[in-house]
């Protein structure tokens, strides 16, 4: 399998071919930016579209199943093939549980946790002709911990780690590995915009809100940025994450270990 990872795979049949969602802003973006200089040819899957994003541009609602077999059909239009599904799209929503709004509930487990299962679903046939696939889903560390709150955000992330252990064993006779990453908190717009809601429902001034509670859980006190979860996604879709399925990789700022 020479030469697959970074420019080309080695039958000559093409450079390997991602999918990232919520390639718009954030992570995704980081991603999208990172595995495009990795030599890879991309899908960007979003409900916006900044400049400058590399590769081929779709715009679809991953909320629903529509929008999730758009984005896996306009891969295999537009490359013949798919070796790597990022499903990475997400939104938060701060709320008490008796106030927590049901159409946020639903959206956000449509988005962050039927869309990955649609992803695979929908996918699961070119990642196994590709030989040599990845899927990985940006979970959180509310994946493996909850914090109050953000009871829909949680239940998602959680579910997904079972997602990930699912495919992972029904991946690995076909040479699809799966992997959740889980990080902490990452500087980006959805961590900025909750700070006011956040403030509101603590109780404390948005100013207070970044360290006192947003940070207060993470050992190392420090905001994780974008390119380095990116860096992390590049390792588990490259030829060394070949060990990786089946598992969370947690960067966290030591928050899981207190
Ligand atoms: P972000 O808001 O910067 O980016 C999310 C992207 O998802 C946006 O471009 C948005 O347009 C897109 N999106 C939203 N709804 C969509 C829909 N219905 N269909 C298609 N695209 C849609 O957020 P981010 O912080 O980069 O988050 C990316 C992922 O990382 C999310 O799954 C999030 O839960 C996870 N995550 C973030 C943090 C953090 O601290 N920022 C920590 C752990 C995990």
């Amino acid at each position: 399998m020479a030469g697959r990872y970074a420019d080309g795979n080695a039958d000559g049949a093409g450079r390997r071919v991602a999918l990232v969602t919520g390639a718009g802003s954030g992570i995704g973006l980081a991603i999208a930016h990172r595995l495009a200089g990795e030599g890879m040819d991309l899908v960007c899957v979003d409900v916006h579209e900044p400049d400058g994003l590399p590769g081929a541009f779709l715009h679809a609602d991953l909320t629903t199943r529509e929008g999730n077999r758009h984005a896996i059909d306009f891969a295999m239009e537009r490359f013949g093939r798919l070796d790597v599904v990022v499903a990475n799209a997400g939104v938060q929503h701060v709320s008490p549980i008796e106030d927590f709004d049901e159409d946020a509930w639903d959206r956000l487990l449509a988005l962050m946790l039927t869309s990955p299962f649609l992803l695979a679903r929908y996918g699961w046939p070119a990642l196994r002709e590709a030989g040599d696939a990845r899927f990985v889903a940006m979970a959180s560390v509310h994946g493996l911990v909850a914090s109050p709150y953000k009871a829909a955000y949680v239940t998602a992330k959680h579910g997904v780690l079972g997602l990930i252990k699912t495919l992972a064993l029904e991946g690995a006779a076909h040479g699809i590995r799966a992997t959740a990453v889980c990080p902490g908190f990452v500087r980006t717009p959805l961590v900025e915009g909750q700070l006011a809601d956040q403030a509101r429902a603590h109780g404390v001034s948005v100013t207070d809100v970044l360290e006192r509670v947003v940070l207060e859980p993470q050992a190392i006190k420090e905001l994780i940025e974008p390119d380095d979860v990116a860096e992390t996604v590049a390792f588990l879709v490259g030829r060394a994450g070949r060990a990786f399925t089946g598992a969370p990789v947690v960067l966290d700022n030591g928050w899981t270990a207190g």
